[in-house]
């Protein structure tokens, strides 16, 4: 077994290469081999692996890319992720990927599938909707045309079209991935100290980029190593951070917030590797409908998802009862309606429940924490310091 700091390094190389060099690799050993590139939030992937494929998630340049040609193609006031996904592909480090995946979160990720297509970046360009309609019948159904869709395409690169058993094979990685991803999350909700949420984030952003075979014996050999009694507990409080699914902070702010004082138990960082929760059914005959029922059923909720009749206020309490956490951190990307407009529904639900928060907006590239630490390790000294005091500071 490699060491675990080993593990983790090899982690943050891949989460961060933005070539996809694995991803190239992993296409050229072998003929027929296609990357299907997708944004956030969620994708189902089993199906592109199914489909003799390999997912490749591309959540834009961080503060890794210089952005000099992407700035021309969005106006100032939108969010940042957008530029620097058409910078990558200006660059030509996509170059290697066939198709690529728009999934429907919001009218700026929607222009940006306009964007490609204009340019003529990869064989397809795919605007995924997703269903709003949680009725087997009406929204199951047509998530299922829209998952024949994306496997049209591909067949049209490959001449591939998956069996029942390939597909519920996929189907049975990818529920082995999210089980170990989750074992993760559990053992920090006690033990937070034995694996930093920056480690975490690397770990679980690797898998994006990598075939899920290789993540999920890397994510095997850290479960290992975390269920030893390793690292030293801190005084921090635990916090669940939401908003933040789509443009991701920088490296730096994810290490910032715990340095800050606030352990981190949850998060939506990669929600879409941890979007289904639980295992969708991998002996189906219909194995499109089996993963359209776990999406109707299972689904984590997000700003993408308008589902009336469950309130995501009450799935963020839970998710805070649940972990055990003191609080939670609004981070939100500047100018992300998605987050914007579902925070102040947050925020008014949990002015009434209790919960204590703050609430903070970044981007992609920015590499100043300061302001940020301090209102962080503010709200983590009131917390220790008036703990029956339900005082909201946002
Ligand atoms: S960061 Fe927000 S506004 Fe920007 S593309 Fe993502 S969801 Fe849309």
């Amino acid at each position: 077994m490699k060491e675990l700091n080993e593990l983790i390094e090899t982690c943050k190389n891949y989460a961060f290469d933005l070539n996809f060099t694995k991803a190239k690799e992993w296409k050229e050993a072998k003929k027929d081999r296609v990357l299907v590139g997708y944004m956030p939030i969620y994708f189902p992937r089993e199906i592109i692996h199914a489909a003799g494929g390999m997912p490749v998630g591309i959540f834009g340049g961080g503060d890794n890319k210089q952005i000099i040609k992407g700035d021309a193609y969005y106006q100032s006031y939108i969010c940042h992720i957008p530029r620097s996904i058409m910078e990558i592909a200006l660059d030509k480090h996509m170059e290697h990927i066939d198709g690529f995946i728009f999934p429907s979160i919001c009218d700026v990720i929607r222009n940006l599938s306009g964007v490609f297509k204009q340019q003529k970046i990869g064989k397809f360009v795919k605007y995924m909707d997703f269903p709003q309609n949680f009725l087997p019948e009406i929204g199951g159904v047509f998530y299922q045309q829209e998952m024949e869709h994306v496997l049209k395409y591909i067949k049209e690169i490959n001449g591939k079209t998956p069996s029942t058993d390939e597909l519920n094979h996929s189907i049975s990685l990818y529920n082995r991935n999210r089980s170990l991803i989750e074992f993760i999350y559990k053992i920090r909700q006690e033990f937070p100290w034995r694996l930093s949420i920056e480690d975490v984030y690397n770990i679980v952003r690797a898998g994006t980029v990598i075939p899920v075979e290789e993540h999920n014996s890397i994510l095997e050999e850290i479960c290992e190593h975390i269920k030893e009694n390793i690292g030293m507990p801190q005084d921090k409080i635990k916090v669940v951070v939401s908003g933040a699914f789509c443009e991701q902070p920088s490296l730096g702010l994810i290490r910032a917030i715990e340095e800050a004082g606030c352990y981190v138990v949850d998060d939506d960082y990669m929600l879409g590797s941890r979007m289904i929760l639980g295992d969708i059914d991998a002996s189906s005959n219909n194995p499109l409908e089996a993963i359209a029922h776990a999406y109707i059923n299972q689904s984590q909720y997000s700003s993408s998802i308008y589902d009336v009749h469950n309130p995501k206020e009450n799935r963020l309490a839970k998710i805070v009862k649940d972990r055990g956490a003191d609080g939670v951190i609004f981070a939100s990307a500047s100018f992300c309606d998605p987050s914007l407009l579902d925070a102040p529904i947050f925020q008014n639900a949990f002015d009434k429940m209790g919960i204590r928060y703050i609430a903070f907006q970044y981007s992609e590239n920015i590499n100043q924490y300061k302001v940020i630490k301090e209102q962080v390790g503010t709200f983590s000294d009131s917390i220790k310091l008036w703990e029956d005091d339900t005082t909201v500071l946002a």
